[in-house]
């Protein structure tokens, strides 16, 4: 292995260090929060795993060369562009579970004195938190240069997304209603609404 590729060996395993972080920080902090209502089926504990399980080649790729044969062609140019959407995904999820605070929760299910956060990433995107595991697979793919390691963990969080988002957005609007879908109307799901489309919803 040439010295370029443990350089991105090791970029991968810093990206990888800092998303769970975030995640073991958040989720200590959280400690334990009343729930109020849960809809968290076999579906979603199965994509749950899927996502999970998709990580394992990430460490394998990290810690060894055993994955190589998974390995395209890619000029270091997209590969460097991997590393910054990896460390922008890192920095959406850190932000995203700022703001959500009390209000996360790594399965679809409201707590007790459930709020609709509009604020930081939320003002214009309904799911930044989706976006940021879609920034960080691309970044790991691209990164990685490895089907195997990449494409796994990006099929893997398209599927948990495509399972999930339209029933997050269905317990959000029976919890909030109105203010849920005046909310639907300002924002995108994992990116801000266009100016235009955006001026076009606040005079409908
Ligand atoms: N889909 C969001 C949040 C993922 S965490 C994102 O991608 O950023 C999933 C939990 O967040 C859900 O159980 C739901 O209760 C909560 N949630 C989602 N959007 C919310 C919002 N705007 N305000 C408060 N809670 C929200």
């Amino acid at each position: 292995m040439n010295n370029s590729e443990l350089v991105f060996r090791i970029a991968v395993g810093v990206l990888m260090a800092m998303w769970m972080f975030t995640r073991f920080y958040f989720q200590r902090r959280l400690g334990s929060v009343e729930r109020a209502s849960r809809r968290h089926d076999r579906r979603e504990r199965i994509s749950y795993a899927l996502v999970s399980v998709s990580f394992i080649p990430v460490f394998v790729y990290v810690f060894s060369s055993r994955l190589e044969l998974f390995h395209f062609a890619l000029p270091e140019g997209w590969r460097w562009l991997g590393a910054a959407l990896g460390v922008a995904g890192c920095a959406l999820f850190w932000w995203t579970h700022a703001v959500l605070g009390r209000n996360w929760s790594g399965v679809l299910e409201l707590s007790r004195d459930h709020r609709l956060v509009t604020a930081g990433p939320y003002r214009s995107v309904r799911h930044p938190m989706y976006t940021a595991f879609f920034l960080m697979s691309a970044g790991v793919l691209l990164l990685s240069a490895n089907f195997l390691v990449g494409g796994l963990n990006l099929a893997a969080v398209t599927y948990m997304y495509l399972l999930r988002v339209a029933d997050e957005e269905a317990m959000m609007l029976e919890q909030f209603g109105d203010e849920y879908r005046q909310y639907m109307k300002r924002t995108g799901r994992l990116l801000p609404k266009l100016a235009r489309a955006r001026g076009e919803a606040a005079a409908s």
